[in-house]
């Protein structure tokens, strides 16, 4: 690799920031007396989901919180859910909930997502705790973005007055991250396909002092396209061959970027802790409110 850029390793970051959560889990533990109890509640087992809810019990007992996978069979109806839902949200002894994506076709992710009750909501994504977010009033933050926000936060560069832009405006990544961007004073430009479609893709990414890219296609963003000394995430992945990549070709926008994070290796490892960051602030924010 000829990049020039600093690669920005999320595995580093992930294990310093893994141990910063297990002190904090540590000093819980005296405090309370007790330590987060998380629950992944999956409908049905596809390969993909249990790897990453493997990674995440990996993550969860390496800082010494409780972490339980719920698998429930992948007929699951949307009431069923609920239900089950409703029951963690009311045992005192679960702290934070997550629904694992993604879900059978029967299930409307959205619908199932606000029955978990914002103090336990691990992933940030009720929509009472968005509202909040963008009030700067939680401290639980969507997990991706959160983990962009940290990579961002490494490099030492302050985002006040930076051109920030994010390509992809999802609900999980893009939208969040634009509002925790916005929050730092950045000046924020959020491109998505309508932005492809009138050709200006280019023009934007080429402005950008920091660039997001999360949209889950291959190569998408050319590296000549990068302004000089961006710092570039890259939150895409994608299936090539037996491998993975990202939606920025790495190589070239390495050779441009002063910054940049690989896939795999980048983004993903963060958030996993990210999650689990999340799910100590509930955790907190549960038994302050018995005090
Ligand atoms: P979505 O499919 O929900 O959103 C993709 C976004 O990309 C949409 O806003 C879409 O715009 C936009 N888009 C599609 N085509 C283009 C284009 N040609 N030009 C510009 N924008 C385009 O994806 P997610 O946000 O859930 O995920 C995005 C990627 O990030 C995926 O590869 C996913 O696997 C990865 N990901 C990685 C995570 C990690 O932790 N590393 C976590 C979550 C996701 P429109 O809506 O207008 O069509």
């Amino acid at each position: 690799m000829n990049a020039t850029a600093h690669i920005l390793d999320g595995t580093a970051l992930a294990k310093k920031l893994k141990d910063e959560l297990k002190k904090e889990v540590a000093r819980l533990k005296e405090t309370f007396g007790g330590v987060p109890h998380l629950v992944n509640v999956m409908v049905g087992s596809d390969p993909g989901s249990c790897a990453y809810a493997n990674s995440q019990k990996k993550t969860a007992e390496y800082i010494g919180i409780k972490y339980e996978l719920k698998i429930l069979s992948g007929d699951t109806t949307q009431a069923k859910l609920i239900s089950v839902i409703k029951e963690l949200d009311s045992d005192s002894g679960v702290h934070g909930i997550m629904i694992h994506k993604p879900v059978p076709d029967q299930i409307d992710y959205r619908a199932v997502a606000n029955y978990v009750a914002p103090s336990k909501d691990l992933e940030g994504i009720n929509v009472t705790n968005i509202g909040k977010m963008m009030l700067g009033q939680t401290r639980i933050i969507p997990c991706t973005p959160a983990a962009v926000m940290e990579l961002i936060r490494s490099t030492g560069v302050k985002l006040r007055g930076k051109e920030a832009v994010v390509v992809g405006h999802s609900e999980i990544v893009g939208k969040p991250l634009s509002l925790l961007l916005l929050a730092q004073d950045a000046t924020v430009t959020v491109c998505h396909l309508a932005t492809s479609q009138a050709g200006r893709l280019v023009e934007h990414v080429g402005s950008a002092d920091v660039l997001v890219v999360a949209v889950g296609k291959a190569g998408l963003i050319k590296g000549d396209w990068i302004k000089e000394g961006a710092i570039v995430i890259d939150v895409g992945i994608n299936k090539v061959g037996s491998g993975i990549t990202g939606d920025i070709e790495f190589e070239k926008a390495g050779r441009r970027a002063s910054f940049i994070t690989p896939v795999p290796g980048g983004v993903g490892p963060v958030t996993v802790v990210m999650l689990m960051r999340n799910g100590i602030e509930a955790f907190k924010v549960q038994q302050e409110a018995k005090r």
